[in-house]
């Protein structure tokens, strides 16, 4: 299935840090958790009316889809179902936790006739239907890596499918990045690995390394080896 959040860094790495994250609604609202910096979620709120946005000052911010159904289209057809809009209804009573006995009626078109079978929540759900944890993606920029913010900030993208993080300077120039607020590509990597997130794309580099990037990307692998590119 493809992920409804689509995220891509809007200039190249060694540009100013700025996200685009693309949310596909091809299967309609879906309830999703949105995590950031006060006046972001007025911002995003009225095209986002069914997210919840989770950010934090000076970490960044992670969106996390809240739970999504899967159907199985041939379990359905086994029941002799045709999905249609009454499928929506059903995942929804799922997700709100419904009991099982919740009686649901499937209506859909064949040809010029309107067809209609009556069942319950818990025979969908036990023949056709699972829950899964929805998709979660993080973008962290601009933080220096004391330890308090470290708790703050692998707290806020724990177990991410994607993280996009600056890696602005090498190891070697550790303190520097701390002085100008930044992380280095180890300490990118060493969150990725603390907070087991999925994948990383590092970003934010440093101009002084305009033409050594692999050592940035390297060194962040070093401590995490799920990185992208
Ligand atoms: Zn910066």
């Amino acid at each position: 299935m493809r992920p409804i959040l689509q995220p891509s860094l809007v200039n190249g790495p060694f540009a100013d840090p700025a996200l685009f994250v693309d949310v596909l609604f091809e299967r309609r609202a879906r309830p999703l958790t949105l995590f950031g910096p006060a006046g972001f979620i007025e911002h995003a709120g009225h095209r986002l009316a069914s997210y919840t946005w989770n950010l934090v000052e000076n970490y960044g911010f992670a969106l996390q889809e809240a739970m999504h159904v899967n159907v199985w289209p041939n379990r359905l057809a086994e029941l002799g179902l045709v999905p249609g809009a009454w499928l929506r209804d059903a995942k929804r009573a799922f997700i709100a936790d419904a009991p099982d006995d919740t009686p649901l009626t499937a209506r859909w078109r064949e040809g010029d006739k309107l067809r209609e079978k009556r069942l319950s929540l818990g025979t969908l759900r036990q023949a056709a239907m699972q829950c899964v944890p929805g998709q979660k993606i993080a973008c962290v920029s601009d933080v220096a890596c004391h330890a308090d913010n470290l708790q703050g900030i692998i707290r806020l993208v724990a177990d991410a499918d994607l993280l996009l993080i600056e890696a602005t300077f090498l190891e070697c120039d550790a303190a520097e990045a701390r002085r100008k607020n930044h992380l280095t590509a180890r300490q990118a990597g060493s969150i990725a690995r603390d907070s087991r997130v999925r994948e990383i794309v590092p970003f934010h580099f440093s101009p002084r390394y305009a033409d050594c990037e692999a050592a940035l990307l390297r060194e962040a692998r070093a401590s995490f080896p799920g990185v992208t590119p």
